[in-house]
């Protein structure tokens, strides 16, 4: 299969969150799989110098055999210090940034004379490309075949607009109907896409489920819900090359599950450099991510007085809204002998808290798949989370007495179910034995790529099917 992806960020050329992970492995996983992959995604400041001219519209790169990445050039839009927005909010042009990243990838897959089975957009950002074929390439022989598949990887985001935008979006006013991009008076990216995609994903089967419900369904439960045909849940896979403790460039000593004695070198790096007391009996809670609602932030604040009542340290590390970028540097001054935060976007730092900590902090108030959990098990690091989304799928509550489980489940998002599964497991951390066989147990856990690439390669092949 000819395989095209079109994403706002993909991993190493930009990245703010898991959707550049996803569209920075997955491809090359298909691309294994004997696929013929390239990836489109916009020509950003970031991504300067990591490619060579193409035409005067893209650069282009090489990864992996021989997967090109287009680079979609547009200077006034994507030469800009940040992806989407900086502190003042989100571009103020971002409709017509999107707009035209969709518009374009579509030009440009024609300009490249060979047509394509599958395109592959993900998120709000590329939603307009779906409504795009069926309304302004209908019948357009170039595209007869192609079908376009819809991954969603966050349905909080989706791109909404004014309706006086309308005109802006390059595609016919009579779309702006509840059928196709309206949503309540507003275009809506994401909803356009969900209408007319051929197929739908959510990034882990249990997101999959909850989109489809008025608690998670951000409001598009309802078309999701009539969509549902279409829609398949996938769990991302993690990239166990990259993330390897064994082979990490970024760890000194690295370490493997018989070594885990390593790990406290690394527990006393990462003390020394938040200057916390370097003790290894005294375990470290870790968190990676951005910073936002969805983290489940806001109560680890109410829980905080709590929590550092406890024998316990914690680590922060993460960018985004600035009440909690100043939340966590509060709570690291209050507390500078329990708590540090490190405030910016650090890719090496990052391996130093995955490998540094005990546990892994995720009391996410929902989470469509998560990957810094898997990535915590990878490192021995054992996740506390809440059971929504891909954590309910890769994470299982541990017993002694079942002999099961890989990590802590909260039984509620409250304080005290936070404070209940932080006391589990600091009881477990207390008998050494039991902690190590828990970490050996979590290092094992494994979600391949693979496998969910051939999950991917099954919903293409159906789309193809009804061509
Ligand atoms: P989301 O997609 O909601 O951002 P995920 O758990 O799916 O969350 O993916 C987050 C990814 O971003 C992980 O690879 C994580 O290591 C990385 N990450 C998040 N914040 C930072 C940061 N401040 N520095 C380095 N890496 C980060």
């Amino acid at each position: 299969m000819r395989i095209v992806f079109v994403a706002s960020e993909v991993f190493p050329f930009a990245k703010t969150g898991g959707l550049a992970d996803v569209c920075g492995t997955l491809p090359l996983e298909l691309e294994r799989l004997g696929h013929e992959v390239s990836i489109i995604m916009p020509g950003y400041r970031c991504t300067d110098g990591r490619h060579q001219p193409f035409n005067a519209h893209a650069g282009v790169t090489t990864i992996g055999k021989d997967l090109k990445v287009y680079f979609l050039r547009h200077p006034g839009f994507y030469d800009r210090s940040e992806l989407y927005g900086d502190a003042a909010g989100d571009y103020p042009d971002n409709i017509d940034r999107f707009a035209f990243l969709c518009h374009e990838t579509l030009r440009f897959l024609k300009g490249l004379g060979t047509p394509v089975d599958i395109i592959h957009c993900h998120d709000w950002q590329t939603g307009l490309i779906p409504a795009l074929l069926k309304e302004n390439y209908a019948g357009d022989p170039f595209f007869a075949r192609t079908r376009s598949i819809l991954t969603i990887h966050n349905l909080a985001y989706q791109g909404v607009f004014p309706k006086e935008d309308m005109s802006r979006l390059g595609i016919d006013g009579k779309l702006f109907n509840p059928g196709a991009l309206e949503f309540y008076e507003k275009i809506n990216f994401l909803k356009g896409g969900i209408v007319f995609a051929d197929h739908i994903t959510a990034v882990s089967p249990q997101y999959a489920r909850e989109i489809q419900t008025r608690e998670w369904g951000c409001g598009l439960e309802g078309v999701i819900r009539q969509n549902k045909e279409r829609l398949a849940g996938i769990l991302n896979g993690l990239d166990y090359m990259h993330w390897d403790p064994s082979t990490d460039i970024f760890l000194d000593p690295p370490y493997t599950d018989g070594g885990l004695q390593a790990k406290a070198i690394h527990k006393g790096k990462l003390q020394q450099a938040l200057r916390l007391p370097v003790v290894d009996d005294i375990p470290v809670f870790g968190f990676v991510g951005r910073l936002c609602y969805q983290k489940g932030l806001d109560l680890l604040e109410s829980a905080f007085d709590d929590l550092m009542k406890r024998p316990l340290q914690a680590v922060f590390m993460g960018v985004g809204e600035e009440k909690y970028q100043k939340l966590l540097v509060k709570l690291a001054k209050k507390y500078s002998q329990q708590c540090g935060a490190i405030i910016r976007y650090d890719e090496s730092f990052s391996h130093m808290v995955y490998a540094g900590s005990d546990f892994f902090l995720m009391p996410s108030i929902y989470e469509p798949c998560g990957l810094t959990q898997m990535i915590s098990l990878r490192y021995g690091t054992i996740p506390l989370v809440t059971a929504v989304g891909g954590l309910a799928d890769t994470v299982t509550d541990f017993s002694r007495e079942e002999a099961r489980g890989n990590g802590f489940i909260m039984s509620a998002h409250s304080v005290e179910g936070l404070l209940e599964a932080v006391d589990r497991a600091l009881g477990v951390f207390s008998r050494q034995e039991l902690f190590n066989g828990l970490r050996i147990h979590a290092m094992a856990c494994r979600w391949t790529w693979e496998s969910s690439a051939r999950h991917y390669i099954e919903c293409y092949e159906k789309c193809l099917r009804s061509a």
